[in-house]
């Protein structure tokens, strides 16, 4: 009965609180279109961010037909192939690092470097906004964690400087592109506090991959940084890569002891050898500036249109455009009169954003064309004319 309860209670208090979550059940491929409920809507919420989830096809087949549906086991055991091989490769020579590592999810990756890296004894210091994925990694690490102010760097000096002359290793945990904000950290601020107080750096560039750097190569070469400076680089392939999976980049000796020790590696099946082989294709294309120099009209376009009608913008230059409402209710009602109108735009509620903080998170893509971003531009100034 107290279990019963308790579940019950949980799901009430949800709904009570405008914070009740639920699926919409696609019927079409991933894009700038989508259907759902048997009607169209113009997507505004995908991580797709250079429209590659909906490309590769023909490859997919191809490597299906060589590689099959399944890995069959994991890494260590017999799941390892020649595709997943070839694609670590790859990944380690676009980021610029001597090895990579496949992960099945950057939720997994994030969570299994952590867990390896640190123990206890040691301090984890994150950024207030990090990726949930990055918490729980420290969680299971059992190390300290203490997580500084939003990119305020004087914060994290303030809680190293506390630290001086503890005994165990330190590490220093950001994401790149903040997910719900938009927002980059100063990668090579976090790089020098990292050198000064011999702590390891750790970067989450989930949202970077693709998006910054030349050829898209991400938060490293964005900032002009060595892989010393930056010596656990982590990458996801289900956003702008448009694919599914992550991986770890890093030197051959991080390599070798994740391989050993990350236990969300170790325990876990090989994603399909099929789907490795065709995220070369993802990355060939993924290489092309012009998918970037599309994404970032879509994305200036957005942002003036939106400054001229006084819309709460948030300050980021990245594909992620929030808009900051403040109240659940009120994300919530905005959201469902943008699908009113044919547009989706999903609404982040606590407590994947801080208390009311709700926004719309609006994601533009390099597939997105200017009549369809000047089409929410219109409806989103009617909206929040009458709205407010
Ligand atoms: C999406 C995301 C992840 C998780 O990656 P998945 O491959 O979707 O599990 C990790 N970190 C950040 C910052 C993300 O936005």
């Amino acid at each position: 009965m107290a279990w019963n309860e308790r579940i019950h209670n949980a799901l009430q208090t949800r709904r009570d609180q405008h914070l009740w979550r639920q699926r919409q059940t696609l019927a079409s491929a991933q894009g700038t279109r989508v259907f759902c409920d048997g009607k169209e809507f113009i997507n505004f919420c995908s991580n797709d961010y250079l429209g590659l989830a909906s490309t590769g096809t023909d490859e997919l087949s191809a490597a299906a037909l060589r590689w099959g549906t399944g890995s069959g086991a994991s890494h260590l055991v017999c799941g390892h192939s020649q595709a997943h091989h070839d694609l670590e490769q790859a990944l380690a020579d676009y980021t610029g690092y001597p090895r990579a590592l496949l992960f099945s999810t950057g939720y997994m990756a994030n969570v299994g470097v952590i867990s390896a890296l640190a123990q206890r004894g040691d301090l984890i210091l994150q950024d207030k906004l990090n990726h949930a994925s990055l918490l729980d990694g420290a969680q299971l690490s059992r190390a300290r964690m203490l997580r500084y102010r939003h990119t305020d760097v004087g914060h994290l000096n303030e809680l190293l400087s506390e630290r001086e002359g503890h005994a165990g290793e330190t590490l220093i945990v950001s994401d790149s592109i903040f997910s719900m904000d938009g927002d980059l950290a100063d990668v090579a601020t976090l790089a020098d506090v990292s050198r000064q107080h011999q702590a390891l750096l750790m970067i989450d560039d989930a949202h970077g991959l693709g998006i910054i750097g030349p050829q898209g190569q991400g938060a490293r070469a964005h900032f002009g940084l060595s892989t010393a400076d930056l010596p656990v680089y982590i990458g996801t392939l289900g956003k702008a890569f448009g694919g599914y999976g992550a991986f770890v980049a890093g030197s051959d000796d991080l390599i070798d002891y994740l391989i050993q020790f990350a236990r969300s590696y170790i325990y876990t099946t090989a994603m399909p050898p099929a789907l490795a082989d065709a995220m070369q294709g993802n990355l060939q294309r993924m290489k092309d500036d012009s998918l970037r120099s599309r994404l970032q009209a879509r994305i200036l376009q957005f942002r003036q249109g939106a400054q001229d009608s006084g819309l709460p913008l948030m300050p980021s230059l990245s594909p992620i455009q929030p808009l900051l409402i403040g109240s659940s209710d009120k994300a919530l009602q905005l959201s469902s009169r943008l699908r009113e109108a044919g547009l989706w735009v999903s609404a982040i509620r606590p407590p994947t954003v801080p208390q009311n903080e709700a926004r719309l998170r609006v994601t533009l893509s390099a597939a997105h064309t200017a009549a369809d971003v000047d089409l929410l531009l219109s409806v989103l100034s009617d909206c929040w004319q009458t709205e407010s």
